[in-house]
């Protein structure tokens, strides 16, 4: 557990929908703030960036002809939306959170500002990382990447609703092969989907290990933590 003291775990929107087919599931956000409180109580330091997908993604209202920058805004919004719902969660369980947000909405939380954010994580309270990058046309995938190397957490975590890294979509393609292990730039060459560019180019060039599991197995993140080889890792340079 040692080798990890501080970790920025992703959570897609969708993670917090359950079987539902959007919003926030009560049973599902309470079970994952429950790993998270567990985490803080071993004594790692978590910060977490949660994505808006449950609600809204602006690629998606801009297909349906809203402006792509007003869609994004919303996009980030909802991400709040769903920082606001964690930390209350969080909250019922004990734990002290913040909500750090990248656009400015300090009557609803505190504005991200990094020295603050690394001091929040010292003193034990989970920080959540709201509102993306705070500009539009960008992922929360890549709020987590830089949010992760602007902390300087031991491990990205992106928990997603896969085992982890496939050739192929593994839903659609029960072949697809599973690497345990690879760099980002056979990812990017590859294509294949972990994450969109932007966010392995920075991972890649900042040398930020990247662990991709799935979130919904129990325990899992602890488990890893505690040195199981649980999903796929991607790392900057050769693979051992
Ligand atoms: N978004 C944005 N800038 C950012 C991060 C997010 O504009 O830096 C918007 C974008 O519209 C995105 C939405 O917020 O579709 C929700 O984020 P994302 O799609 O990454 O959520 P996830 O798929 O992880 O649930």
């Amino acid at each position: 557990m040692a080798q990890y003291k501080r970790i920025l775990l992703k959570l897609s929107g969708e993670a917090l929908m359950g079987e539902q087919g959007g919003g926030i599931d009560p049973h599902t956000i309470q079970r994952l703030a429950g790993e998270i409180n567990d985490l803080c109580h071993a004594g790692i330091q978590v910060g977490l960036v949660i994505g808006g997908g449950n609600i809204i993604r602006g690629a998606e209202k801009a297909s349906e002809g809203l402006d792509r920058v007003t869609g994004d805004h919303m996009g980030m919004l909802a991400t709040v939306i769903n920082a606001l719902a964690m930390q209350d969660a969080l909250e019922h369980l004990g734990q002290q959170v913040r909500v750090m947000s990248a656009l400015k909405i300090n009557q609803v939380c505190e504005d991200y500002i990094r020295r603050r954010a690394v001091r929040h994580l010292e003193k034990g309270r989970v920080v959540v990382f709201a509102a993306g990058t705070g500009n539009p046309f960008f992922t929360t995938d890549s709020a987590a990447s830089l949010r992760a190397i602007e902390i300087g957490a031991d491990l990205l975590i992106k928990a997603t609703k896969v085992d982890g890294v496939y050739s192929a979509d593994p839903v659609k393609n029960p072949s697809a092969q599973f690497y345990p292990k690879l760099t980002y730039d056979e990812a990017l060459d590859q294509r294949l989907s972990v994450m969109d560019a932007t966010a392995l180019v920075l991972c890649r060039d900042h040398n930020m290990a990247l662990r991709v599991m799935n979130v919904f197995q129990p325990g899992a993140i602890m488990r890893l933590l505690q040195g199981e080889d649980i999903g796929s890792l991607i790392v900057t340079g050769k693979v051992a």
